[in-house]
């Protein structure tokens, strides 16, 4: 890739270098040409007898074929579910039911390399991030429930808490394995039983994952992974045995689901879309906060539900922080996921790739004013280079809506309240980020942000102790900590 040196270091910008090209080897991994369904601890054929393509948005190579689940295929993974709910999983003792799930985690630990690498080529995402972040991650919070299984009277006290049944689980495309383990860890440590779909464009990891779960010896039907489109989440959605559904995925979509089960007794959690703001006070360390804003919006190509897409600048440190993050941006690394230079990956599909250009072309004819580093993107595949928007205002689509990519829109402020006010002028509420030397400036500002998580001095920290969701239309419900364990139980004291 063309690369440009920082001006202020004043180096020869006409020149350009490489990397060595550092390639993650596939050759470990094994992949199956066709995936059935998984129902009852064995791969079915769907009774649909339908299967869908499953490609690298690196390549456009096709990497598998997957079957697509009708309604009569989510009904047979919901009879699994209830009857290993009612026979076996709700009758076992927590103390049993975490040994499973240790060895689940285990087993992720081992296979971590492989899972990475299917995880990269399946969804576009650079493989230092599916091996440093997405599976090690997924790990820990398998590791994490694990060891709440046999101490849930502990944890919710003189409350009696009891499992609720069969879960449905809809999960996205940009964190596929890590969206899993955040949903089936604690249904399963809490004592219930799941039907799962993962997202259509990555559900290979998901399959992968059943072979684990066969290779743990978990107890048949215990988890069901029904893959398909969105018309097979709804199958799970509006089928009568289904007593709880957790869904992360777009607030669109996550109202459809809010109206289908409003006449029920379904339990929800909803983890949905997001437009966080991250702020840089005058006093930042501002090499440090201009790192923060490309991992906060960069990162995993900005398919992160809660990137930083809207950068609040104060007004005094604009420029330079503005001639650092242009120079940073042109450093950053475009190109093959499994290489192990890359920063930014490819688009997960051509839908969000279209997406994402239409919301590019939408910020010029508003008039704001972009920047993108010289790259050269690769022929074949989904691209986007690293893109930033400046000159745009609160009404902006670009700042309003959320783009799922890597674009950000940046605008200033003079005080303390007048950021307070433009962060929080949106629909959305998942995740926030503040900047500054001073805790007490750190600490005025993340107790008046209206998000689910405010990081200060960091962005895009995950762990399993800690709740993640949002308010407004970000969502209800936590996953993650004690709050992830309370939305599978029910309690009847
Ligand atoms: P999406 O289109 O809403 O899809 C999410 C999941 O729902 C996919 O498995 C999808 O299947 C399925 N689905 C689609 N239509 C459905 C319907 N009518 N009924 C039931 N299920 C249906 O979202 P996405 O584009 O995959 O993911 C991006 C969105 O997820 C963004 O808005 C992002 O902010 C949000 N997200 C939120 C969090 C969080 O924790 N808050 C985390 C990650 C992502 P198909 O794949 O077949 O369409
Ligand atoms: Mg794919």
């Amino acid at each position: 890739m063309a690369k440009k040196k920082a001006k202020e270091i004043e180096l020869d910008l006409s020149s350009n270098w490489d990397y060595a090209p550092s390639m993650e080897s596939t050759g470990h991994i094994q992949l199956k040409k066709k995936y059935d369904l998984f129902i009852g601890g064995k791969f079915v054929k769907p009774k649909s007898g339908v299967y869908f393509d499953t490609i690298n948005p690196a390549t456009e190579e096709v990497l598998a074929q997957v079957a697509e689940a009708n309604e009569a295929d989510v009904d047979a993974a919901v009879k699994a579910a209830r009857k290993a709910y009612d026979t076996v999983w709700s009758k076992l003792s927590g103390k049993e039911r975490g040994k499973y799930i240790y060895r689940i985690a285990r087993l992720i630990q081992e296979r971590a390399r492989e899972f990475s690498v299917i995880e990269s080529l399946d969804g576009g995402k650079t493989i230092r991030e599916s091996r440093d972040i997405d599976i090690p991650l997924a790990a820990a919070h398998f590791f994490y429930y694990a060891g709440w299984a046999d101490k849930l009277d502990y944890a919710f006290p003189n409350r009696n808490p009891q499992s609720i049944g069969v879960a449905g689980q809809i999960t996205p495309w940009n964190f596929p394995m890590l969206m899993i383990a955040w949903k089936i860890a604690p249904a399963l440590a809490t004592g219930n039983t799941v039907v799962l779909k993962p997202a259509e464009t990555t559900s290979l990891t998901a399959l992968k994952l059943a072979e684990l779960f066969q290779d743990a010896g978990l107890p048949d039907g215990v988890v069901n992974i029904v893959t398909g489109y969105g018309q097979t989440g709804s199958h799970i959605v509006n089928h009568p045995d289904v007593d709880k559904i957790a869904f992360t995925g777009s607030t669109g979509v996550g109202k459809l689901i809010m109206k289908s089960i409003a006449n029920t007794n379904k339990k929800s959690t909803m983890e949905l879309g997001g437009k966080a703001a991250n702020i840089i006070m005058e006093d930042a360390p501002l090499d440090q906060a201009v790192e923060g804003v490309i991992n906060g919006i960069f990162f995993n190509q900005g398919h992160v539900c809660c990137a930083g897409s809207r950068l609040f600048i104060q007004e005094s440190v604009y420029d330079i922080v503005m001639r650092k993050l242009k120079d940073r941006m042109q450093a950053l690394v475009v190109g093959n996921p499994l290489d192990k230079n890359t920063d930014i990956g490819a688009i997960n599909s051509k839908k969000q790739l279209d997406t994402i250009k239409k919301y590019i072309k939408i910020g010029k004819e508003e008039g704001a004013e972009i920047y993108q580093p010289n790259c050269t993107l690769p022929k074949k595949g989904y691209w986007i280079p690293p893109t930033l928007f400046t000159n745009v205002a609160q009404s902006s689509t670009i700042v309003k809506e959320e783009i799922f990519g890597p674009v950000l829109a940046i605008q200033t402020f003079r005080t303390v309240d007048e950021v307070i006010s433009k962060a929080n002028n949106t629909p959305y509420g998942l995740s926030a980020g503040v900047w500054s030397d001073k805790g007490s400036k750190v600490f005025n500002l993340t107790s008046q942000m209206r998000a689910g998580v405010v990081w200060g001095n960091t962005y895009n920290k995950f762990d399993p102790t800690s709740p993640f969701g949002g308010y407004k239309e970000s969502g209800h419900g936590r996953e993650g900590g004690l709050q992830g364990l309370e939305a599978y139980l029910k309690f009847n004291a």
